[in-house]
């Protein structure tokens, strides 16, 4: 399996190595363990939360809120709720949002509400985000299991963030700066797969959320 060094294979986690209650009878989990999918912006995290909402129904993925404008084909309440800026700020003050982040000029936020449910029912529940919001989800929930998402190389994370066709060159050069950061944050994560398919990272993911149920 592809994995970063340093990085831990899902396979490993399946065998047991990380597995919350270790080798004999499970202990009794009230609450299921949050996955955080990261990585840089174009590295194919939305294309590989798509494949799991579309093959894996029971993992629930959260739907942030975003000030960005839809892009054509995204349905509001499916891929983001769509706010202006006066509505997010209001989310922020008023504690709603477990975390957020301004990204290339737009925010985009996690409703607190709908992932402690989910985690509280012990439903395995994931989030997609930039990773500012998956540093805040470190600091505050601890068990939380962080997965970073790579690219195969940097050539062809430049050609995916140059290639939507979509952005603006400015855009573009501004997610080119936060993904070098990004790309170099890997150490700081739980687990890294390499996103040399998306079927492939998709079986890798569902391994890594069933193992931490
Ligand atoms: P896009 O505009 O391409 O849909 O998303 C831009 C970036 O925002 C991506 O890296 C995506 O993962 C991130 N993002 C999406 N939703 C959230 C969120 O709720 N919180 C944070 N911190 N980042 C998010």
């Amino acid at each position: 399996m592809a994995v970063s060094p340093g990085g831990k294979s899902s396979e490993a986690v399946a065998a047991g190595g990380a597995a919350p209650s270790g080798a004999g009878a499970p202990a009794a989990r009230r609450h299921s363990r949050l996955t955080v999918l990261s990585g840089p912006s174009g590295v194919g995290k939305s294309t590989v939360a798509a494949e799991l909402r579309r093959r894996h129904p029971d993992i629930w993925i959260s739907v942030s809120v975003t000030t960005r404008k839809p892009r054509p084909g995204e349905v509001d309440g499916r891929e983001y709720r769509f706010v202006d800026e006066r509505e997010f700020d209001r989310l922020v003050a008023s504690g709603e949002l477990l975390e957020w982040a301004e990204f290339a000029g737009s925010k985009y936020g996690t409703p607190r509400e709908p992932v402690r449910r989910r985690i509280g029912q012990g439903l395995p529940t994931l989030l997609e985000i930039d990773l500012v919001g998956a540093r805040q989800v470190r600091k505050s929930m601890e068990d939380a299991v962080l997965v970073f998402l790579a690219p195969p190389s940097w050539e062809e994370l430049v050609r995916r963030l140059t290639g939507r066709g979509t952005e603006s060159a400015e855009v573009i050069e501004r997610r080119l700066d936060v993904a070098r950061q990004e790309l170099a944050a890997a150490g700081e994560f739980d687990h890294t797969l390499v996103n040399t398919s998306v079927e492939e990272v998709c079986r890798q993911m569902v391994t890594l959320i069933n193992s931490y149920q």
